[in-house]
C-alpha cells in the first residue's frame, strides 16, 4: 500500500502541538536555557531564509499581480477597494480594542505597575509628514538592503504601472519579472516546505522561556488583546468572507489555519507572505487579485496591531492615573490606525510604533517598558490576526471585481 504524506498544515499543526508540549517540558524540568541555546537556532536559520526572500517575494510578486491585472484601470480599481476594506476594518479593530481595554479597565482588571522604574529608549518619531516622505525612495537599492516594505510596495507599483503603460516595447521587462517570480515561487515552496521545523522550534521556546511572564501581572492585559483579537477575527474577518464572497466561517478559518499558526509562531507578517498566498489561493482567490492584496496588506493592513496599541495605550494611561476622554480616544482611532499603517510586518515593529500614538496623548513613550518583556506574546496573536485580514480582503476583492472563488480541495 502506498503511504499517504502528511499534509503541510497538518505537519504545521502538529510541530506547534509539538513545541508546546516540548516547551512546558522544558519549562517546568529547568531546561529554558536548552531551549534557547539548541532549539532557537534553527528557528532563526528558518527566519532568516524567510527574510532572505520577502523583499524579492514582495517585489515581483506585486509587480507580477499588477502585469496580470492587465490594464492600469483594473489596478486602480483593485488597489481602491483593497485600501478601502483595509482601512475601514482597522478602523473597527480600533473600535473592537478601545471597548475591550475599557471594560477591562473600568472593572478594574488591569494591574497598576510603578511607572517610575519604567525605561524605554524609543525611536525618534518625526510626524507624521515625515512618515509620508518616508515611503517614497529615493534610492531604490537601499530600500532593498534595509527591507523598507513600504518603499518596495512603491517601487513594486512605480515600475508595475510603467511596464504596463510601455506596452510592447516593455516586453524583455514583462517577461523577466514573470521569469524571476516563477523561479522565486519554487524558492518559496522550498522553504516553506521547511516551515514545520521553524514553528517547533520557536514555539518550544517561547513557552519554555516566556512562561513565568505569562503567569506575572500582565495576564489579563494579554487576555484583553487576546479576546479583541478573536472576536474581531470571527465577527469582522470570517463574516465578511461570508457575507461579499460567501466562504463558510468554518472553511475559512481551516484554510488560512497553515498562514495564521505560521504568523503566530514567526511573528512576521512579511515572512509569512509566501504561506498566505497558498492559503488565498487554496480558499479560491484569483491569483492575480491575491497576488496584489497580500504583499500590499503584509506591509500596510495590521489589525491586530491596532487593537495591541489600543490596549496597551488605555493599560499604559491607566498605569499614569490618566483615564481617557472620548476626545482622546477618537485621536487614539485616528493615530493607532496611522500608526499600524506605518509598522512593517516584522517582529516587534507594533511595539515601535505605540510610540507615536502614545506622544499624541501625551503619555511619556518610557512606559512601553513596562510591556516590553511580553511583546513577543502580544506580537503572537497579532501578527496572526493581520495575515489573516489580507487573506480576508483577497476574497472579498475577487468578488467585488465580479469573478468566482475557485477553492481548491483540502
Ligand atoms: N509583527 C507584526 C507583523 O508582522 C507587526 C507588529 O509588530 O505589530 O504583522
Amino acid at each position: 500500500m502506498e503511504k499517504k504524506k502528511l499534509s503541510l498544515p497538518a505537519q504545521i499543526g502538529i510541530a506547534l502541538v509539538a513545541g508546546i508540549v516540548v516547551g512546558l517540558i522544558c519549562y517546568f524540568g529547568g531546561l529554558a536555557d536548552f531551549t534557547k541555546s539548541y532549539l532557537k537556532p534553527f528557528g532563526d536559520i528558518f527566519v532568516n531564509l524567510l527574510k532572505f526572500i520577502v523583499v524579492p517575494v514582495v517585489l515581483f510578486s506585486m509587480i507580477d499581480g499588477i502585469l496580470s491585472l492587465g490594464d492600469l484601470r483594473k489596478v486602480g480599481s483593485v488597489g481602491w477597494k483593497t485600501v478601502a476594506y483595509f482601512m475601514v476594518t482597522t478602523a473597527v479593530a480600533c473600535v473592537i480594542g478601545l471597548v475591550f481595554a475599557n471594560i477591562f479597565n473600568g472593572a478594574h482588571l488591569f494591574p497598576v505597575l510603578d511607572v517610575s522604574q519604567a525605561t524605554y529608549e524609543a525611536k525618534e518619531f518625526g510626524g507624521f509628514m515625515s512618515v509620508l516622505v518616508g515611503i517614497f525612495p529615493s534610492n531604490m537599492w537601499k530600500s532593498f538592503t534595509d527591507a523598507n516594505m513600504l518603499q518596495v510596495i512603491v517601487i513594486a507599483i512605480f515600475f508595475g504601472g510603467s511596464i504596463l503603460a510601455a506596452g510592447e516595447k516593455g516586453k524583455l521587462c514583462r517577461d523577466i519579472v514573470t521569469s524571476f517570480y516563477a523561479v522565486i515561487e519554487r524558492l518559496m515552496a522550498f522553504v516553506i516546505s521547511l516551515s514545520p521545523i521553524g514553528v517547533f522550534t520557536y514555539m518550544a521556546w517561547v513557552v519554555a522561556t516566556q512562561g513565568a511572564e505569562i503567569l506575572g501581572s500582565l495576564a489579563l492585559v494579554l487576555l484583553c488583546a487576546y479576546i479583541g483579537y478573536i472576536v474581531h477575527a470571527i465577527v469582522v474577518y470570517s463574516l465578511s468572507a461570508k457575507a461579499f464572497a460567501g466562504v463558510n466561517p468554518l472553511t475559512f478559518f481551516k484554510k488560512a489555519a497553515p498562514a495564521m499558526i505560521f504568523a503566530f509562531t514567526s511573528t512576521s507578517s512579511a515572512a509569512t507572505l509566501p504561506v498566505s498566498k497558498e492559503s488565498a489561493d487554496d480558499l479560491g482567490a484569483e491569483e492575480d487579485i491575491s497576488a496584489f492584496v497580500l504583499p500590499l496588506g503584509a506591509t500596510i493592513n495590521m489589525d491586530g496591531t491596532a487593537i495591541y496599541q489600543c490596549v496597551a495605550t488605555v493599560f499604559l494611561a491607566s498605569c499614569a492615573g490618566i483615564n481617557l476622554t472620548i476626545g482622546q480616544m477618537v485621536t487614539v482611532v485616528v493615530t493607532a490606525t496611522l500608526a499600524s499603517i506605518g509598522t512593517a510586518g516584522t517582529p516587534g515593529a507594533g511595539m515601535i510604533m505605540l510610540t507615536m500614538v502614545l506622544t499624541a496623548l501625551g503619555i511619556p513613550v518610557d512606559y512601553i517598558g513596562l510591556i516590553v518583556a511580553v511583546d513577543r506574546l502580544f506580537d503572537m496573536g497579532r501578527t496572526c490576526l493581520n495575515v489573516t485580514g489580507d487573506i480576508s480582503c483577497s476574497l472579498c476583492v475577487t468578488k467585488w471585481q465580479g469573478g468566482e472563488l475557485k477553492p481548491k480541495k483540502l
